[in-house]
């Protein structure tokens, strides 16, 4: 039975608005629009972005048009396959690409009205962070610029949307190039680019484009986690590839070209890098005028222990008695396992045991 709060339903009966069709295949509609006048494509996009649900509602569209575009053209690259709803209402959706991927991808609904969507650029992840779930799952393929705005665009067709984070499944900087188009797209959709934010660790090749190609004041977020190369490597396998030095230049660089400071993710994990000595190592290493530290209670993934709410305080004033800017992120989704580093689609399994496997044991 699912657990009190916590409702898993299949795409025939979404909790939220039933019957409707997805957004659409960007690069299909194009093709066949070949001929048209070069407004349709910006008319019908306007619509899908403002979260239409069909071809129907686009009434300045032809009819004829309309009904070519519904046979021709699937109104979305994603099919809703499964929505978790917890207890504090975020919403995790499993969407699978037309050749089988399983994406996942979050609303959050935060008290002071912000609806945040974090969005996956891959489906499963190449890399092997130790403490993310998403790294133990198969890795399928990076994710096209439709399939990425498919899923904020499922949402906004529920309610308005206002943040978007690059925080769900996958490395965005192996993804470059469709986690830009797609973040491009977003105003439309009513996601400014101070309020869009992309998250690395730290792959060099694709954050240097980020930081050269991206005049767009997008937000940018490292995923540190330890304050020295030893502890990084053994937590992030990627760090013996691009270390710490390198990954901080480049960070320092956007800063010096963006005049935007740098968010650092710092998950914390009880007696592996929650230290005393670890905070004020971090203090030494991040300079106050360019980063702002978020640090990130551990969601559980098995395969660690999350530090002490008594441990991420102490360590937190440590940051900020240095002159750091340290907040604590506010956890949402755990029991549905939507938070950090807990995206890891499950195989299609029916809907209650879905949600008891997604449930932390
Ligand atoms: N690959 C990118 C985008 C994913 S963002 C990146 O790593 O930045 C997901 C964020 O959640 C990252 O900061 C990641 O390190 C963090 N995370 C991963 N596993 C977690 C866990 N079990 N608990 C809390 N945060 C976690």
């Amino acid at each position: 039975m699912p657990r009190d709060g916590c409702v898993a339903v299949s795409l025939r009966r979404s909790i939220t608005r039933a019957g409707y069709r997805e957004a659409v295949d960007l690069d299909r509609l194009e093709q066949v629009l070949h001929g048209e006048p070069p407004y349709r494509g910006r008319q019908i996009w306007a619509w899908a972005a403002r979260g239409a649900a069909g071809y129907e509602e686009m009434t300045n569209v032809p009819a004829e048009l309309r009904s070519r575009l519904a046979t021709d053209v699937p109104f979305s690259t994603l099919t809703l396959e499964r929505e978790s709803l917890a207890r504090d209402r975020t919403l995790k959706v499993l969407f699978r690409t037309a050749d089988g991927h399983p994406v996942e991808a979050v609303l959050m609904r935060y008290r002071d009205g912000r609806r945040s969507v974090c969005v996956s650029s891959q489906s499963g992840c190449p890399l092997t962070c130790t403490f993310c779930a998403t790294g133990q799952m198969r890795f399928g393929r990076n994710l096209t610029a439709s399939e990425i705005l498919d899923q904020a665009l499922h949402f906004r067709r529920l309610e308005e949307i206002d943040h978007l984070v690059f925080m769900g499944m996958g490395e965005p900087m192996l993804n470059i190039d469709a986690v830009v188009a797609a973040g491009r797209r977003l105003p439309d959709v009513g996601i400014t680019h101070r309020r869009t934010t992309v998250s690395t660790v730290g792959w060099l090749p694709g954050l240097r484009r980020f930081v050269d190609e991206v005049e767009e004041p997008i937000r940018l977020a490292l995923s540190l986690h330890a304050p020295n190369d030893a502890l990084r490597s053994e937590l992030m396998p990627v760090n013996d590839r691009y270390p710490l030095a390198d990954v901080l230049a480049e960070c320092e660089r956007y800063f010096e070209l963006r005049r935007r400071r740098v968010f650092v993710e710092y998950v914390m994990l009880r007696g592996v890098n929650d230290h005393y000595a670890h905070a004020l190592e971090l203090a030494r290493l991040l300079d106050p005028r360019i980063y702002k530290v978020n640090l990130i209670p551990y969601n559980p993934t098995g395969m660690f222990d999350g530090s002490t709410r008594g441990a991420i305080d102490a360590f937190r004033d440590a940051l900020m008695e240095r002159g750091l800017v340290a907040t604590v992120r506010l956890t949402r989704g755990r029991e549905i396992a939507a938070a950090c580093g807990q995206l890891a689609a499950a195989p299609p399994v029916a809907d209650a045991a879905y949600v008891s496997q997604a449930t932390p044991t």
